[in-house]
């Protein structure tokens, strides 16, 4: 486990992430998941749902949010119909009916090795921040090179160095948390109704 705090959906997305990310839509996509689709796989659950259905795939970002200081953008597929609704087929890790979800036609040009991108971008500067950010793109670097080129005592430090991390970004988390914020720790409450 890299922290005790689990990631949630943030209920609206920065304007200052979206700015950085040069994207202004945030669309709610109703997530309708087929009997064939598995969760982690939606390019091949598009895919396979346009080979019976008629529509075209439309990329984007889905979002979590880290102790309010980190925004996790990982790349998604979904199916754009004939008559230009979206719709995820799916299944959402929470169970959720839909989905934030960022249309950026620009992420089949960041995908390699059939490997989706994930991006982070801070909430807020601080350099603790930035180290994880650095970090993660390290990561993101070798996430999308492909298999074998890791050694598992590479994972292992990768994996140390990101837990300590993110530990180290706990008590910063708690102070950029007002009492009518989400709470940092991934409740989904408030943090009045949640921790001190
Ligand atoms: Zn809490």
């Amino acid at each position: 486990m890299i922290s005790k705090y689990k990631s949630f959906e943030p209920k609206i997305i920065p304007a200052s992430a979206m700015a950085k990310l040069g994207l202004k839509n945030v669309v709610d996509v109703p997530v309708q998941p087929e009997l064939y689709s598995q969760s982690d796989y939606c390019f091949n659950n598009v895919k396979r749902y346009l080979e019976s259905n008629d529509g075209s795939m439309m990329f984007g970002w889905i979002t979590s949010i880290w102790g309010n200081l980190v925004l996790r953008l990982s790349a998604h597929v979904v199916v754009q119909k004939t008559d230009g609704n979206l719709v995820c087929v799916s299944p959402s890790a929470l169970n959720a009916k839909k989905i934030k979800f960022l249309p950026d036609p620009t992420i089949p040009n960041l995908i390699k090795n059939e490997r989706m991108p994930i991006k982070h971008i801070a909430l807020k500067e601080h350099a603790l921040v930035q180290e994880l950010l650095d970090l993660e793109a390290e990561i993101g670097d070798w996430h999308l090179s492909g298999n074998g080129l890791m050694t598992p005592q590479d994972a292992n430090e990768f994996n140390f160095k990101r837990a300590l991390a993110y530990s180290k970004l706990e008590k910063l988390a708690q102070e950029v948390t007002s009492k009518n914020d989400q709470c940092f720790c991934g409740s989904s409450k408030l943090r009045k109704k949640c921790c001190k």
